[in-house]
């Protein structure tokens, strides 16, 4: 099977790079569930692929109930699901003497809560189905850490072990797993930084000359992603660390 007709949910698809993949694999044929919480955006992304087939839920990833309802109405929809792309993510940069507990309990929730929601709510179905392929966004910073983004990189570290521990489970029942770990990438990923001096600066830099060679666009990321899902049945990139060539 290539990516015509694959069903692809993506937990996240409201911006950046959910969005970008969801216009990607939909103009190749797939059929794709989008959900987030910004409807709006999503019916847009709707509007500018109108041949492709998507549906569009308003979902929270940290509303286990929510989360399921999106996959119970894919299946009743599509008729089954291939490929869960557990991408929802915020980044609220801060550095820990900050104390910023309700930053962290939100990140916590979304990060990682959110991708165990996703996992709960698609991995029966997948059992059932005897195939299955899940993706989560974990990042560089789910290899590395800098300062300010120790929180945030807890939660990238935290959906490595879990996608890990994922595909020792899981394997053997033929579902794949990947983890796609992007470093820089221009989307609205900054907007999630309460702090504004932390938020502007780091805006700023990516509009300074040459800042193009440090970010990917999201549309390269989707082409990862559009890889990763389009391989034989034998064939699982259980991980992939994509970065701009000009960052460190
Ligand atoms: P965006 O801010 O553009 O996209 C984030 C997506 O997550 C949006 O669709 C947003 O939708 C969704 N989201 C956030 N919170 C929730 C929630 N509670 N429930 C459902 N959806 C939610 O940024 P990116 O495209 O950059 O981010 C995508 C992923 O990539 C994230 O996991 C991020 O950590 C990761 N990443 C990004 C990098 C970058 O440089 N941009 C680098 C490495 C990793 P909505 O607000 O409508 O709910």
């Amino acid at each position: 099977m290539s990516l015509k007709d694959k069903i692809v949910v993506i937990m996240g698809a409201s911006s950046g790079i959910g969005a970008a993949t969801a216009s990607l694999l939909a103009s190749q044929g797939a059929k794709v569930s989008i959900a987030a919480r910004r409807l709006d955006r999503l019916e847009e992304i709707k509007e500018i692929n109108p041949d492709a087939e998507i549906k569009a839920f308003a979902a929270d990833v940290t509303n286990a109930g929510e989360v399921q309802k999106v996959i119970d109405q894919t299946v009743s929809a599509f008729g089954r699901v291939d490929v869960l792309f557990n991408n929802a993510g915020i980044m609220p940069v801060n550095n820990l003497d900050q104390i910023a507990r309700d930053e962290w309990q939100n990140m916590l929730d979304i990060n990682v809560k959110g991708v165990l929601n996703g996992i709960a709510a698609a991995l029966p179905v997948m059992k059932n189905q005897k195939s299955g392929h899940i993706i989560t966004t974990s990042s560089v910073l789910g290899y590395e850490v800098l300062p300010g983004y120790a929180a945030y990189s807890g939660t990238k570290y935290a959906v490595r072990a879990i996608m890990e521990g994922l595909r020792q489970e899981e394997h053997k029942n033929n579902i794949k797993t990947t983890i796609i770990a992007p470093g820089s990438v221009k989307t609205e990923l900054f907007d999630s930084i309460n702090n504004d001096e932390i938020r502007n600066n780091l805006k700023e830099s990516m509009k300074q000359p040459g800042s193009e060679m440090m970010a990917l666009q999201p549309d390269e990321i989707a082409q990862a992603v559009a890889f990763v899902i389009d391989t034989p049945a034998n064939m699982a990139v259980n991980e992939m660390v994509i970065r701009p060539t000009g960052q460190e």
